[in-house]
């Protein structure tokens, strides 16, 4: 007979999922009720409004899709971009490189901005490419590139697609609730995101906001959206204002349970806090790994102080090093994606994870596990730079 399956207990330290709060696990093992259930319907009003303030907007628009960020991403493009449409697409990492996949995939044309990854988006470059094509109707950019650590300018990309008539799709998978992600004030179209980062809930739901503009882009479409699933017209009928809800699909009932939770104790703790927190503790974890003598991948300024990237160094086994980590310490850090492979270490400091004690914790284990692999670090400093920084 196949047993339960009973997971261990790690300290989620990767590009996510990130570690999930027993407040958010209690709310998901709660009774399932009916998705069309008077109270389950209002439950899905209140996860709206709560995520209309984790994205700072009064977008009507705003509501979870329930898949994980990659069909947020997907539903941007396939509602705002129509075959033969010009899209910029800003790539600096990974997550660029999927946008690009999803405009072909629209039948429309990807103009590719690059900047070398751990970088921010050029700013001069999108100016230029908007000017070169004045026919783009859509600017495409990941805000936090978790492939690399590095953070782009999201308030001067979004004022620059209004400038020349575009509308904006935003990636916000790892940075909503880790930093700040201001949809109005930066005047963004079309923002997605994902629960498993700094929102610290259960993968699978990518919370996803449009501003009027890209409604009226959706509602004046001429050609059909290619995936029913994720046609916003329809979904909208599901999820819409009025009180009448049409069954689109069966939402992920429980999953919202926890997402509605998770929310909560974001909107418990104050955005600009939690924003405060992350910045605190990846100051912390900084300070205790340059004081052991590692460096980081990302400069000071454009560092996501959710995710922070570190220089593998040189003779250091990678595999060897995250592998003890999970065996001997139950810690997971992540490696180095696509160019990154293999030359650094994404330590995540994500949402319910992004706490003093993880800090504390990564840094005696991994202080622990390079010393045991003869790396070349400097042993017994990195605490008490971190507990320093930490209180500073
Ligand atoms: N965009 C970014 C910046 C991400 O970090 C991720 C996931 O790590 C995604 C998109 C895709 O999200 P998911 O894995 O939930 O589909």
């Amino acid at each position: 007979m196949t047993s339960s399956f009973h997971p261990p207990q790690r300290i989620l330290m990767g590009p996510g999922p990130s570690d999930i709060s027993p407040r958010v696990l209690g709310a998901l093992a709660r009774p399932t009720i009916g998705h069309l259930d008077p109270q389950f319907i209002h439950l899905m009003d209140e996860v709206k409004g709560l995520l209309q303030y984790a994205f700072q907007t009064t977008n009507e628009l705003t509501l979870p899709v329930s898949a994980p960020g990659s069909a947020g991403m997907e539903a941007c493009f396939v509602n705002l971009v129509s075959p033969g449409d010009t899209v910029i697409v800003c790539q600096n990492g990974v997550f660029g490189g999927r946008m690009k996949e999803n405009v072909e995939r629209c039948g429309a044309t990807a103009v590719m901005v690059e900047d070398d990854w751990g970088q921010p988006v050029s700013l001069d470059k999108v100016e230029a490419a908007l000017q070169a094509h004045p026919e783009a109707s859509v600017l495409a950019f990941v805000h936090a590139e978790t492939s690399t650590g590095a953070r782009s300018d999201a308030a001067a990309l979004c004022a620059l697609a209004q400038q020349y008539g575009a509308l904006s799709i935003v990636d916000a998978v790892t940075s909503l609730g880790g930093i700040e992600v201001s949809v109005d004030a930066w005047g963004a179209d079309a923002v997605y995101s994902g629960t498993q980062k700094c929102l610290s809930c259960v993968p699978g739901i990518s919370p996803v906001t449009f501003s009027p503009r890209a409604v009226e882009r959706i509602q004046s479409r001429e050609h059909r959206v290619q995936s029913w699933f994720l046609d916003m017209q329809l979904v909208m009928g599901y999820w819409g204002g009025s009180s009448k809800r049409a069954y689109h699909h069966t939402a992920p009932v429980n999953a919202l349970y926890a997402l509605h939770e998770s929310l909560i104790m974001l909107e418990e703790e104050g955005l600009e806090n939690a924003w405060q927190r992350h910045l605190r503790n990846h100051l912390g974890l900084v300070a205790g790994l340059e004081a052991m003598g590692l460096t980081m991948a990302v400069a000071p300024k454009y560092r996501l102080p959710q995710l922070n990237a570190v220089n593998i160094p040189a003779g250091v086994d990678d595999a060897a090093v995250r592998a003890a980590l999970l065996n001997d310490f139950s810690l997971e850090i992540g490696a180095g994606l696509g160019a990154l492979a293999g030359k650094t270490w994404r330590i995540g400091l994500m949402g319910h994870a992004s706490s003093e004690r993880n800090v504390i914790t990564c840094l005696t284990a991994l202080e622990s596990v390079l010393g045991q692999q003869g790396a070349d670090i400097a042993s017994g400093r990195a605490l008490a730079a971190a507990r320093a920084a930490l209180a500073g």
